[in-house]
């Protein structure tokens, strides 16, 4: 079989020194806010080309106090509409809403899976207030437009990065993920919000540390939400290889794209800012290829199959949104395939044969 996502494989790459950071952490009998997770912060926040970065228990906390903390410095309140893109993973969502803000639902470009900026000017009212970009599947939002139309409009602009660590953000603060089977990867949950804004970086440390910033004194109704001193180190261990393995990502992409001829198949387009978190093709028939592949011992997974909006987390409610027919054709039709820097080119050509090889009448 070819798994979708080796982890095993992918992390023993990183060996010894990804248990040897372990134990030294071990061994140093501190296990939260301390040297390892400073030095990643440090380390990651020259990576993202921003002034900060504060570590945090996950890409959903990193991206809900985000939120929390705009509300804290007055820049949001309670009913606000923030957009976001309607195909999306649901925990870009679940932030706005966790904050008593309403997501705004925008249809994607159907050649890029992002945000349509286009779209945007018919979602304008006078309650909305920020944009929430995500760089689906690893590409890169369409960045000039969505800063233009933010500094016209006096919006926020939120990143969700979750899926594109080795892109620059660019936004007013940018929330990552560090979850195993993102492109960084820790070895269990993290996340990461970077920024160049210092107040908003400070407050997001405070949030995640029930609101302290003084031991033993609150000053607002936080989170416990740290990036811990096991993952910090594991992290700091993989953080240098990541151009490199982003890199091996696209040249298999690349491989894909033009290897894989089949005319039932939409492939991704190529752009220059994309760490292909996601391989994502389209096809009419997509559980019969899913199916095909499966039984030519191929693994693959539909990233997403039921939109936000069609889920019962939300039943419809809470949300704002028209008709969203190109997210709903997307979700019918998406299919991710296997790509990761561990990949064999063996593995490779089979994937590529076995896709050009799926007929259907
Ligand atoms: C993974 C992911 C998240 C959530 O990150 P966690 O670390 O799993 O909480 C948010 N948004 C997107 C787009 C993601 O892919």
């Amino acid at each position: 079989m070819i798994p979708f996502l080796p982890l095993k494989r992918i992390n023993a790459e990183f060996e010894p020194q990804l248990s040897e950071a372990i134990f030294k952490v071990v061994k140093s009998g501190w296990y939260l806010r301390g040297k390892e997770t400073e030095n990643f912060e440090k380390e990651f926040a020259e990576f993202c080309g921003m002034k900060n970065c504060v570590g945090v228990a996950s890409g959903l906390d990193a991206l809900t106090m985000i939120f929390a903390a705009y509300k804290i410095l007055g820049k949001l309140t309670d009913g606000d509409r923030i957009i976001a893109p309607a195909n999306t993973y649901i925990a870009s969502i679940m932030a706005i809403s966790k904050n008593n803000l309403i997501p705004v639902l925008a249809e994607p470009d159907e050649s890029t899976y992002n945000i349509d900026a286009k779209n945007l000017s018919s979602l304008l009212t006078p309650k909305t207030k920020a944009i929430l970009s995500v760089n689906l599947y690893g590409r890169e939002a369409d960045k000039e437009n969505l800063l233009k139309f933010a500094r016209e409009n006096n919006l926020l602009l939120i990143e969700d990065c979750a899926q594109s660590a080795g892109i620059k953000p660019y936004g007013d603060a940018a929330a990552f993920s560090f979850y195993p089977g993102k492109n960084l990867g820790a070895l269990g949950d993290g996340g990461a919000v970077a920024s160049d804004d210092g107040e908003l970086s400070n407050l997001i440390k405070t949030l995640g540390n029930y609101g302290s910033e003084k031991k033993y004194i609150n000053d607002y109704l936080g989170f416990n939400s740290r990036l811990d001193e096991i993952q910090a180190a594991v992290l700091s261990v993989k953080l240098p290889l990541l151009n490199e393995h982003n890199k091996k990502r696209n040249e298999i992409a690349m491989r894909y794209i033009n290897e894989i001829k089949n005319s039932n198949i939409v492939l991704p387009k190529p752009c220059t800012q994309n760490t292909w978190h996601l391989f994502v093709i389209r096809s009419k028939q997509r559980d019969a290829l899913q199916k095909y592949l499966f039984e030519k011992g191929i693994e693959t997974i539909i990233h997403y199959p039921v939109p936000p909006h069609l889920q019962k987390a939300y039943n419809g409610s809470n949300l704002i949104y028209g008709k969203l027919p190109i997210t709903e054709k997307l979700a019918n039709e998406v299919l991710s395939l296997p790509l990761h820097q561990a990949m064999s080119e063996e593995e490779i050509e089979t994937v590529i044969k076995a896709i050009c090889c799926f007929y259907t009448l």
